[in-house]
């Protein structure tokens, strides 16, 4: 398997995938048709059914079952990297029986201080970059893992396994590619995303959110003559931002507390508006921010005597684990997969959007599982083999017919 995994990790982060912001296509660059293409024909070389590339650059395809399973289960993997650094002329470097010690890079260098993970990874094989770009970990760790999986099933046929279907998916960066899945066609009970870092995590948790607009209309009167009458609305607006709850600014927030971002501000002192993003795990909990906008409008309006303030609050997206939860054979299944390899799962709650979030809402359970990849979005990132390599066996595991 180890040769299997590098052959295609090495071969699939070579190809420049990066996706691009604000375009009007998905793609939102061509040359992610490029990683498409490849994958395409590494299917094709293991002999899958159904092998389809859309016009959005999604590949999926299928491998039966070959045995009397009805199961189908999805596995996804983004194929895009993220625009806000380079991924061309990606050059991994591959470190075998790694010393635990500083690497240096181009320019940079991983080192167990800042990095304190690097420390267990000593003795394994590790790849990095070469300091100047990503490496694409994130996903091609995610891409390569399910080819693997399934080069294991194609040459292990007398082990039975469910029906397998496979997709590699464009413009996960960038947010909004997933929306072109067609999920109906994809045609699984659950799926997973393969796009984490830590092999035995699985996230099935993320943010309820909403936006919050609070509107302010000032009196807006001459500076020289205002005594009595001005009211400043773009103080107002500051005044409305003290009375929510400081400890709930992004800032001070971590693991599953919620928090109220004010993510825009204008004003002059005729009007004024605060824009907000509300996020909590916990819909009651969100439901009380929501509250707290309420009331510090409230407050306002009955301290100025007049109707100065109005809030405005759109839901966004739920929490996957609201849908999850009421058949969570998805999250059951990959937690005792982990748990047959001889290791604990942890879940650890996504503090932002996935994809699988999206499909979940579309219809599709789609927890997400670990790549063995670390320090993505940047030139730190980079990957070890062997938790790539445990990754594969829990995919192996999922789609074993016990
Ligand atoms: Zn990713």
């Amino acid at each position: 398997m180890k040769k299997t995994i590098l052959d295609y990790f090495l071969k699939y982060v070579k190809i420049d995938t990066m996706s691009k912001e604000d375009q009007n296509t998905v793609p939102s660059t061509l040359k992610q048709f490029d990683l498409a293409k490849v994958l395409v024909k590494d299917l094709e070389d293991l002999g899958l059914k159904d092998i389809k590339l859309s016009e959005h650059c999604f590949v999926t395809a299928l491998l039966p079952s070959n045995c009397n399973s009805k199961l189908n289960i999805g596995f996804i993997a983004h194929m895009d990297t993220i625009p806000g650094f380079s991924g061309t002329n990606v050059k991994p470097n591959v470190i075998e029986n790694y010393d635990g010690k500083t690497v240096k890079l181009k320019g940079i260098e991983l080192n167990p201080i800042q990095f304190p993970f690097l420390t267990n990874l000593k003795g394994k094989t590790i790849i990095t970059t070469d300091g100047t770009t990503v490496l694409g970990a994130d996903d091609k760790a995610g891409d390569a893992n399910i080819m693997t999986m399934l080069h294991y099933y194609v040459n292990h046929p007398e082990v039975p396994h469910v029906n397998i279907h496979v997709a590699f998916t464009p413009d996960e960066e960038i947010g909004g590619g997933i929306d072109y899945m067609d999920v109906e066609g994809f045609g699984c009970d659950f799926a997973y995303t393969v796009d984490g870092g830590n092999p035995i995590e699985i996230n099935y948790e993320n943010f309820n959110a909403a936006s919050a607009i609070v509107s302010i209309k000032g009196v807006d009167i001459h500076p020289g003559s205002a005594k009595g009458q001005m009211i400043n609305a773009s103080l107002v607006a500051m005044e409305f931002n003290e009375l929510l709850p400081i400890n709930e600014r992004p800032e001070f927030t971590d693991g599953y507390d919620g928090f109220n971002h004010l993510t825009s501000v204008e004003g002059v002192c005729g009007e004024a508006k605060l824009t907000y993003i509300l996020r909590n795990h916990d819909l009651k909990l969100l439901e009380k921010q929501k509250n707290d906008f309420y009331n510090a409008k409230e407050f306002i309006n009955k301290k100025y005597g007049k109707d100065l303030v109005e809030v405005t609050i759109k839901d966004s997206y739920l929490n996957m684990a609201t849908i999850i939860n009421e058949d969570p054979t998805c999250v059951i299944r990959a937690k005792e997969a982990i748990k047959k390899l001889g290791y604990n799962p942890v879940t650890t709650p996504i503090r932002g959007g996935t994809d699988g979030a999206k499909l979940t809402q579309m219809g599709l359970r789609t927890p997400n599982l670990g790549t063995g990849g670390y320090n993505y979005h940047g030139p730190y990132e980079m990957a070890c083999l062997e938790e790539m390599e445990l990754v594969t066996k829990i995919l192996i595991e999922i789609a074993k017919e016990n």
